[in-house]
């Protein structure tokens, strides 16, 4: 059965971390949404220019500019095995379209693996979250520090904080997070695809805890 799962928690519970590891062990690929625009405003492309403004600010992207991104990845032929999509859907009507996305493309449906972790320990968290604007590398200064202060471990490019890792877009991106996307866990529980796991633990605590729930 292919390996399809959503991860779901707020922004900062450790979803790209666990992604990374989980896509490595499964053999499916990671696809994270907000590395996706990102890249795009890297390399400054339309979708790019238009995502900025309100990625800065702690709000979400509207949904047409996302659907056909995500479309396009998932029916790329490495998704046939499985993915663990990252960070999509971010609320009602994103899973909704995702519902129509892989029955378009014929895909199975979806598990979602919701990291549980609260609200003030994401707050240290992100404040914490150092990333690399050269190959999107992430580190925690407490848990994962990189190897000397300041430098990516992988690439050697200087390390910085994202915009939206602030204080003021954390607490903002926490309200939307529970404002528009908390209410899909209720979503997920009633089709009996949600398992939530502690993300308050080691990122190897909470690896092998998804692992077991997942099965
Ligand atoms: P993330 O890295 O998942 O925290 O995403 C960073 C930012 O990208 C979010 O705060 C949103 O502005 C935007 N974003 C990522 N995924 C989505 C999505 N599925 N829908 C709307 N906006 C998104």
């Amino acid at each position: 059965m292919p390996s399809n799962i959503v991860l779901l928690g707020p922004p900062g519970a450790g979803k790209g971390t666990v992604a990374k590891e989980l896509s490595a062990r499964l053999a499916v690929p990671h696809i994270s949404t907000g590395d996706m625009l990102r890249e795009a405003v890297r390399e400054g492309t339309p979708l790019g220019l238009k995502a900025k403004a309100v990625m800065d600010s702690g709000g979400l992207v509207s949904d047409e500019l996302l659907t056909g991104i995500v479309k396009e990845r998932l029916a790329k032929a490495d998704c046939a095995p499985g993915f663990l999509l990252d960070g999509y859907p971010r609320n009602l009507s994103q899973a909704d379209i995702l519902d129509g996305i892989l029955r378009d493309i014929g895909r199975d449906g979806v598990r979602a693996v919701e990291l549980d972790v609260a609200d003030d320990v994401i707050v240290s968290r992100l404040g914490s979250r150092r990333s690399c604007p050269s190959c999107g590398a992430v580190y925690n200064l407490v848990s994962t520090p990189p190897k000397s202060p300041g430098v990516c471990d992988k690439c050697g490019a200087g390390l910085v904080q994202r915009d939206d890792d602030k204080e003021s877009v954390i607490r903002e991106r926490l309200r939307v997070y529970h404002e528009k996307t908390a209410p899909l866990s209720d979503r997920f529980r009633q089709r009996g695809s949600l398992l939530t796991v502690p993300g308050d633990r080691s990122p190897a605590e909470v690896l092998s805890a998804v692992e077991r729930a997942i099965g």
